[in-house]
């Protein structure tokens, strides 16, 4: 087996009816899907989309997404994820950077791109809409059903030996996805990863997880993230396992499923998901059936969610660590210590280590460094970056991931930041994730994050960027005061700053560059 696409047909021969995809009252069959996969790269292929070719879905979650995900890939294409928060500037950037040919999208999504000079774009397909608005198209457009309506007069037509002809499965060294990642730190950059690398980190997913055909995960994480569409929708598609898909996460909802449908074994969710489902178990209480495993990442979970969690829903957290360019690094064990605060080790078939940022030499265990991996979940390059590409990705397959940490004796990683975004101040190195870890735990902060800014003297100053508990007026005196009782004093911070929400990406990481930008500086 060659690609996650290869194993939807090699399960819809097997047994046609299993369930692969619940969506609201939609049900979808692996026997289903992979005929309309086949109409879909069909329907592509009559388009004249060539091999290599860039295929754009800017869609929110639905079957249609899957569709035309694995579809794209069995016709050979370059699937282009975007961001669905994405307007003009964001869109321009990544239809122009990728080359794209043809993008899926809905009908308010066509209206940001019709207006958009995209000089590669020969056609939108629509997915939700018989009736676009807008007035004026600068493309051509069709509606979904129409599009898969003319795969499926080719599929037909054309006898199957023939169709199997001009449709051969992808090959494991062809790429298949450009990602884009978050822009937490800057502009988005695309990540090029080919069917090879989908594979193997599934496999080493779902061995490290025990993943089997009998799970039903509870899937709300966009599909257009690495997190809901890598490591969710692939792992369950791989084992012939069922996918429970919601268009988007709400913490009322997501409770009530878990307290009514038995049937699901796994959930994957980032941080702030976490959080919101505690508040909401407060008044749903906690569900009667416990789950095979919880999954959080994309950013980091405070202990003190991870504990509280246990203590409530009485289920403890397995905590990763991944990224778009490499998709899953690190875990912590399915069977054995799940540690609050720590990532866990490397995938199996991955390897991981730390270096010192200057020198690049390998540190040892305690040591704070630059994270590196390797192994054949690393992607290809960065696409059309050469320099970007050099930059991260050395010859002997070590890849920087940005991301500063450390891992104990016994192995265990865990993650005290990013590289860009260390506070040097008067010559001492300050993790910002540490100071936000203490002052989580002060009863007036509901949420924090901790910042250098420019300082004369001191080269960087510590500043917190705090929310405040809801009816309370925090005191900076007392938070500093706070701080300095359990950590060093020059880590503590200079400023504290109330706002009434932190800048967040979709994934609801903290842009913290957009934050610095905001501030006063002084
Ligand atoms: P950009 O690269 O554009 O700045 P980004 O790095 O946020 O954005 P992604 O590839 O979506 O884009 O996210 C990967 C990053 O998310 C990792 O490099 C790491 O910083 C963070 N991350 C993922 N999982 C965890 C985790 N469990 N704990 C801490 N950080 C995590
Ligand atoms: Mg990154």
């Amino acid at each position: 087996m060659e690609s996650i696409v290869e194993a939807v047909f090699w399960h819809a021969q097997q047994d046609p009816e299993r369930p692969a995809l619940f969506f609201g009252p939609q049900v979808l069959s692996y026997g289903q899907l992979a005929t309309d996969v086949t109409r879909f790269a069909a329907a592509l292929q009559s388009s004249g989309i060539q091999a290599g070719e860039r295929v754009a879905l800017f869609l929110a979650n639905s079957p249609a997404f899957i569709t035309a995900y694995l579809g794209t890939q069995l016709a050979g294409g370059i699937v282009v994820l975007i961001n669905t928060q994405y307007r003009k500037v964001e869109l321009s950037h990544i239809l122009n950077d990728a080359g794209v040919r043809l993008c899926i999208t809905s009908a308010p999504g066509a209206e940001e791109i019709q207006v958009l000079a995209v000089p590669t774009l020969k056609m939108l397909v629509l997915v939700d809409a018989s009736q676009p608005t807008f007035m004026a198209a600068t493309y051509e457009y069709t509606s979904f059903e129409d599009f898969v309506q003319r795969g499926a007069q080719t599929a037909e037509l054309s006898e199957s030996a023939k169709l199997a002809q001009s449709l051969p499965m992808p090959q494991s060294t062809d790429p298949a996805v450009i990602g884009y990642t978050s822009g937490t730190t800057g502009r988005s950059k695309g990540a090029l990863l080919l069917h090879s690398n989908l594979l193997a980190n599934s496999r080493a997913v779902t061995n490290a997880w025990h993943w089997t055909q009998q799970d039903r995960l509870l899937l709300t994480l966009p599909l257009f993230h690495t997190h809901g569409l890598m490591v969710g929708v692939h792992g369950t598609l791989l084992m012939g396992a069922s996918l429970i898909l919601k268009a988007k996460f709400d913490a009322v909802d997501v409770l009530s499923t878990l307290h009514n449908d038995a049937s699901i074994t796994l959930f994957f969710g980032v941080p702030t998901m976490y959080s919101r489902l505690l508040t909401e178990a407060e008044h749903q209480g906690a569900p009667e059936h416990a789950l095979r495993l919880y999954v959080s990442g994309s950013a980091p979970l405070s202990p003190q969610v991870f504990k509280d969690f246990e203590r409530i829903l009485g289920q403890r957290i397995l905590e990763r660590y991944g990224m778009t360019e490499t998709i899953m690094n690190l875990t912590n064990p399915y069977e054995g210590e799940r540690r609050p605060g720590t990532v866990g080790w490397p995938f199996p078939g991955q390897e991981a280590r730390v270096v010192d940022v200057q020198s690049r030499r390998v540190l040892p265990p305690d040591e704070i460094g630059e994270i590196e991996v390797r192994g054949p979940h690393v992607f290809a390059g960065y696409w059309q970056r050469p320099e970007a590409t050099a930059e991260v990705l050395a010859a002997d397959g070590w890849f920087k991931t940005g991301d500063l940490g450390w891992y104990s004796q016994d192995g265990y990683y865990t993650i005290t930041g990013r590289a860009r975004e260390l506070i040097i101040s008067g010559g001492y190195n300050i993790y910002p994730r540490e100071i936000e870890d203490v002052l989580e735990l002060h009863p007036d902060i509901a949420e924090v994050a901790v910042i250098g800014m420019p300082d004369a003297d001191m080269g960087e100053q510590v500043v917190a960027v705090i929310v405040a508990q809801a009816g309370c007026v925090p005191d900076q005196a007392s938070i500093i005061a706070f701080c300095r009782e359990q950590l060093a004093s020059y880590k503590k911070p200079r400023r504290i700053v109330v706002v009434d929400r932190l800048p967040r990406n979709a994934l609801g990481k903290v842009q913290k560059h957009i934050l610095a930008a905001q501030l006063p500086s002084s």
